[in-house]
């Protein structure tokens, strides 16, 4: 199958899982990631309709931004480290991975140099797994209320990756619980905080992360084929 052909698939998948959830269709948006494939790629989705692309690693996004000339919507969904932050300032729309305030500050650096604003999610280690990056559930409010003071930075939600997402089912609770945490910090009704965003799953769970509430699927594999 072609990447026009898989993409049709999966937003047809969207839309059934959403409606099964009782969810307008139109609150989860895909998320194409398009890391480790050629730009040769990212156009072939493009032209048949798809404009956001996650990219893990800033030393590939960064040929890739030069290289598209189409009007996508890049959105970083990988760990970030703060000295590469200047590479993408101002040119990526979201980024799913703060887990840290320095990182945050470094993002609100540089984008206020641009006058610009840059939208975050906050990912969260929801298993607690130690190899994962994300902040704990405890970290997360008091790293959003710290955010909330930057100037340039605009908090949407919260984002997660389970350890074991090849399995929905294992990695359903997980979802619920990210959920529940971005309920418990909308409740806590911080100025400039909205936690309409919930980014989670994955080419193997997201039908599963939709019944749970995701805004945002990130999904390479089930598109693009096998890294
Ligand atoms: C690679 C990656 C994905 C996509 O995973 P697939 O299983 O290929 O769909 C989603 N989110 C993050 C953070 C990733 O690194």
């Amino acid at each position: 199958m072609s990447i026009p052909d898989h993409l049709a698939l999966i937003n047809k998948r969207i839309l059934t899982a959403a409606e099964k959830a009782g969810r307008d269709p139109s609150s989860v948006r895909l998320v194409a990631v398009s890391k480790t494939r050629p730009t040769a790629d990212i156009i072939a989705a493009f032209q048949a309709g798809q404009t956001v692309f996650g990219e893990n690693y800033i030393q590939e996004l960064v040929p890739k931004l030069a290289e598209v000339h189409e009007a996508v919507e890049w959105h970083v969904i990988g760990h970030l480290q703060s000295n590469k932050v200047k590479y993408i300032a101002g040119q990526v729309s979201m980024i799913h991975s703060v887990d840290r305030i320095s990182l945050a500050q470094e993002i609100d650096r540089q984008w206020g140099k641009l006058g610009k604003m840059c939208d975050i999610l906050i990912q969260v280690n929801i298993s607690g797994e130690v190899s994962k990056s994300g902040t704990t559930e405890e970290g997360a409010i008091q790293l959003v209320r710290e955010c909330a003071l930057l100037p340039h930075i605009r908090v949407k939600g919260l984002m997660t990756m389970p350890p074991f997402f090849d399995d929905p089912d294992a990695a359903r609770p997980c979802f619920a619980e990210l959920r529940r945490l971005a309920e418990a910090v909308a409740a806590q009704q911080i100025a400039g905080v909205d936690m309409k965003e919930l980014s989670m799953g994955m080419s193997g769970d997201f039908e599963a992360a939709i019944q749970e509430g995701a805004t945002l699927v990130r999904i390479g594999t089930a598109i693009f084929g096998e890294r």
